[in-house]
């Protein structure tokens, strides 16, 4: 593999336009190993490297895997149209390296939402072939019966849906709250099941991706870390 230049690098990380990035280096904004490198066409390993920037020690991620607790009225889409897009709420670098949902979570929906800028993890974590639970809290409009968890259970139909889509697991939490696990990711399909079911679903927040859980995660509404191996190795 070609060694990267100290300016691909730093494109590479969403510090900006090449040229950017070469201002950067040449106005010694850059550090490697406490020494600053004015020559952007340097070639650092780029195995276990960190720099400095702007007074911040970075890390080089060839690719970034992050996880966040997403607050409500935030659009996951590329285009948002009503509410601010999710990358408005993360660090711009996300933004220059192409960093996309996985899946969607709709606007008004909280919780988990895993983003990265590699499009193989992407397209393997959102594929219905990999069946990964993911674990839901709704709060409902009417109060959960033992018969909205028996049909959930037993199963639903949806509109232009083959046949009935079921809860993998499902279990009253409240007078007007339920726990639903779905391993399909068909659009709206929680707050279409529950009124499928006869009830409607006033909030929504999704608590876990296969056994990566907001819980041990300790992420406020908005706030969002990086996925590390231990994570990941959580959503296999
Ligand atoms: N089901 C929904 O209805 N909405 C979501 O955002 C996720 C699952």
């Amino acid at each position: 593999m070609p060694k990267l230049t100290l300016d691909r690098i730093l494109q590479s990380q969403g510090f900006g336009t090449r040229k950017y990035c070469r201002e950067l280096i040449e106005d010694g904004e850059v550090a490697i190993a406490g020494n600053v490198v004015t020559d952007y066409k340097a070639t650092p390993d780029t195995d276990g490297l960190t720099f400095t920037l702007f007074d911040e020690e970075w890390i080089y991620r060839e690719h970034v895997y992050i996880v966040l607790n997403k607050p409500a009225n935030i659009e996951c889409s590329r285009k948002p149209s009503h509410h601010p897009g999710v990358l408005s709420i993360l660090p711009e670098q996300f933004t220059w390296r192409d960093v996309q949902p996985v899946g969607r979570l709709d606007h008004d929906t909280t919780g988990l939402l895993l983003m990265s800028d590699d499009g193989s993890f992407i397209h393997a974590q959102s594929s219905p072939k990999r069946h990964i639970p993911k674990l839901y809290v709704a709060t409902t409009h009417d109060p959960v019966t033992p018969e909205l968890v028996a049909q959930l259970l037993a199963g639903v139909k949806l509109h232009d849906e083959p046949g009935p889509l079921a809860a993998l697991s499902c279990r009253m939490l409240g007078q007007h709250e339920i726990e639903i696990v779905l391993e399909q990711g068909k659009y709206h399909q929680v707050k279409r099941m529950l009124a499928a079911a006869g009830n409607h679903c006033s909030a929504l927040r999704r608590t876990a991706i296969g056994g990566l859980t907001l819980d041990a995660l300790e992420l406020e509404l908005g706030e969002w870390c990086y996925l590390e191996p231990e994570h990941l190795a959580l959503l296999a």
